[in-house]
C-alpha cells in the first residue's frame, strides 16, 4: 500500500512539474526587424523578448515558428499556434477571427525610395498618370491600404518585408511601403535607400488570441499590464529603437 501511495504521489509531482513546464507556441515573421529578425539561428527582437518576459511571468516556455505573415491569423484561428506576435496591427478585419490584447507598441506605414527617386512624399503616389510599382508584405496593412488606393495592378507582393526591399535594390520597384521601425532597420542595411516619413496611417500593435481562448487573452494582458507598469516593455523597445539625440 505504500509502495503504492509513493507510487501515485511520485506520478502526480512528475505532472505537476510538466504543467508547470507547459509551453506556449508564438507565431511570427522574423524578417521585420526591429520586432523579429534572426541573430544566428534565433529570433530575437521586440516581440520575441516581449513574449519571453510574458512567458516567464506566467510560468511557460515560449516556442517560436516563424512562418508567413498571412498565414498567421489563421494559424491562431484553428489553434496551430497559441498567440501571433508579428509587429501585427489591430484592425476591425482581423479581429473578426482573433481577439487582440491591448497595445504595446505603435506602428506608422512608411515609404521607402531609391535615393534619386522622384518620389517624395506620398502624395506623389497619387498624382494623375503616376504609375508607381509599389512593394509591400502580402497580408499586411501597408498592402491593404495600397492595393486599395492605388490598385492591384500598381502593388507587387512579397513573401517577407526583406524580399519587398531586396526587390527594391534591384531596381524592380519604385518604392516599398511597410512599418516605419523595420523601413529604418532595412535603410541602415541597405545603401542607396532612403525613408520618407508618412503619416499614412498609424496603427497600434498588439497580439492575437483564438476568440475561444478569452482565458489566454485575460492572462496574457494581466502580464502585460504589469510589464508596462514596471518599465520592461519601455526598456525592450529603447534597447532595440534607441531614442536619436
Ligand atoms: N503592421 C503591419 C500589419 O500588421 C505589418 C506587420 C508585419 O509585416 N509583420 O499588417
Amino acid at each position: 500500500m505504500k509502495k503504492l501511495i509513493a507510487l501515485v504521489t511520485a506520478i502526480v509531482m512528475l505532472l505537476g512539474t510538466c504543467a508547470l513546464a507547459d509551453t506556449l507556441t508564438m507565431g511570427t515573421n522574423a524578417a521585420f526587424p526591429p520586432y523579429e529578425f534572426y541573430e544566428d539561428e534565433t529570433i530575437v527582437g521586440i516581440d520575441a523578448e516581449i513574449a519571453a518576459a510574458i512567458c516567464e511571468k506566467l510560468g511557460y516556455d515560449l516556442e517560436i515558428l516563424d512562418m508567413n505573415f498571412d498565414g498567421l491569423i489563421s494559424a491562431v484561428a484553428s489553434g496551430k499556434i497559441d498567440f501571433a506576435m508579428a509587429g501585427m496591427t489591430k484592425t476591425p478585419e482581423r479581429e473578426q477571427n482573433v481577439n487582440f490584447t491591448i497595445t504595446y507598441a505603435i506602428g506608422v506605414q512608411s515609404i521607402i525610395v531609391p535615393e534619386n527617386s522622384p518620389i517624395t512624399c506620398l502624395d506623389d503616389l497619387y498624382v494623375e498618370g503616376a504609375s508607381y510599382k509599389i512593394g509591400v508584405q502580402q497580408g499586411t496593412t501597408g498592402d491593404i491600404y495600397c492595393s486599395d488606393d492605388f490598385g492591384a495592378d500598381a502593388v507587387s507582393q512579397f513573401l517577407t518585408g526583406a524580399d519587398a526591399v531586396a526587390a527594391l535594390v534591384a531596381g524592380k520597384l519604385d518604392c516599398v511601403v511597410i512599418d516605419n521601425n523595420p523601413a529604418k532597420a532595412f535603410v541602415e542595411a541597405n545603401e542607396g535607400l532612403k525613408l520618407l516619413d508618412t503619416d499614412y496611417s498609424e496603427e497600434e500593435y498588439a497580439i492575437a488570441i483564438a476568440l475561444e481562448n478569452t482565458e489566454l487573452l485575460e492572462k496574457i494582458n494581466a502580464a502585460l499590464e504589469e510589464l508596462i507598469e514596471d518599465g520592461t516593455i519601455a526598456e525592450i523597445i529603447a534597447y532595440y529603437i534607441p531614442v536619436e539625440e
